[in-house]
């Protein structure tokens, strides 16, 4: 896809948004949805998104950015709570180029453990039942 291309209705995440495809999901509210990643880089690796029809960060309305960015925190301070993570990266890939594999806005919160070497990014899929119980446990963080 080129980065000029206009955003496409039929991506994955706005079809998770509209529940036409279905999603571990942690968080939701009239701003922000949080889901678990299915290729996880660790357990309870979570994507956030706006519910605004973005591409990328470019993409994005400057006035947008405060309220989902306070979805971000949040969102990430649950899952950091929740997988009793010792810390969390947080990740944005920006067009093809930049790695951005699904085009509607994302950040990625990835726990960390220390000497746990991340999964390489959209590698291999995790188990249903890992993924559930793994949501379960961000669910209760908040
Ligand atoms: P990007 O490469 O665009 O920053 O990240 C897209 C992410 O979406 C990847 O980490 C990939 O594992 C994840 N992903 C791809 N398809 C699906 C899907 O159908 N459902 C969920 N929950 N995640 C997906």
């Amino acid at each position: 896809m080129a980065d000029t291309d206009p955003y496409q209705p039929e991506n994955i995440f706005a079809r998770i948004l509209r529940g036409e495809l279905p999603a571990h999901k942690v968080f939701e509210d009239e701003v922000a949805l949080a889901f678990l990643d299915v290729m996880p880089q660790s357990h309870g690796h979570t994507l956030v998104i706006p519910k605004l029809s973005v591409r990328g960060m470019i993409d994005m309305p400057a006035d947008a950015w405060g309220p989902y960015m306070v979805r971000v925190q949040k969102v990430a301070a649950a899952v950091k709570k929740g997988m009793e993570a010792e810390g969390l990266t947080v990740r944005q890939y920006e067009g093809a180029a930049g790695g951005q594999t699904v085009f509607h806005l994302h950040f990625h919160i990835i726990p960390r453990w220390v000497g746990e070497p991340l999964r390489r990014h959209g590698d291999s899929m995790e188990k249903e039942d890992v993924l559930k119980a793994n949501a379960a446990k961000i669910r209760a963080a908040f």
